[in-house]
């Protein structure tokens, strides 16, 4: 019997929370006086699953394909940053299995926007959508997430490529 060459990769991103910018979050933009900044659009969702993948099919991280300070980034929507990760993947031969995500925040409530971030995410990583998971958790207030200073994402993405032959 043969094994499918199983890999878990995984992504932790945070950006802070400003005055004067959208939150954009799983690439849904959400109802918030404030919103994340970085390169991009500082979508910590889509980062975080963009490093996952990268990390599970050995391909580095987002730093190695997306240099910070480049200016190209700037406003870039970082739904290029995930199907960017998803193909060098498909590249190295494998294909992703699942993918689950947690946003750590204290403001705004989440929840209701989960299903549109999951839909978002199944589209750009051509998975169903009982593939991708997406929670979200507060710190109970404690610490720069808690203070609504900024907003964090963790994400584990498993990914496959057949056995390579003679394996076991
Ligand atoms: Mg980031």
């Amino acid at each position: 019997m043969t094994f499918p060459d199983l890999r878990v990769g995984s992504g932790f991103d945070v950006h802070p929370l400003v005055e004067g910018r959208p939150l954009v979050i799983g690439g849904v933009t959400i109802p918030y006086p404030r919103g994340l900044v970085g390169d991009s659009d500082g979508d910590v969702l889509y980062h975080a699953t963009a490093d996952a993948i990268l990390g599970g099919s050995g391909n580095g991280d987002l730093g190695v394909h997306f240099p910070p300070g480049d200016t190209r980034w700037v406003g870039l929507d970082s739904g290029v940053l995930v199907t960017t990760a998803r193909t060098l993947a498909e590249q190295s031969g494998f294909r992703l299995v699942n993918v689950d995500a947690t946003v750590v925040a204290q403001q705004p409530k989440l929840r209701p926007f989960f299903e549109e971030m999951r839909m978002n995410l199944a589209r750009l990583l051509d998975l169903d959508l009982d593939r991708v998971n997406v929670k979200a958790k507060s710190t109970d207030g404690l610490g720069f997430l808690g203070r609504r200073e900024g907003i964090a994402a963790l994400v584990t993405a498993l990914v496959a490529r057949p056995p390579a032959p003679g394996s076991i």
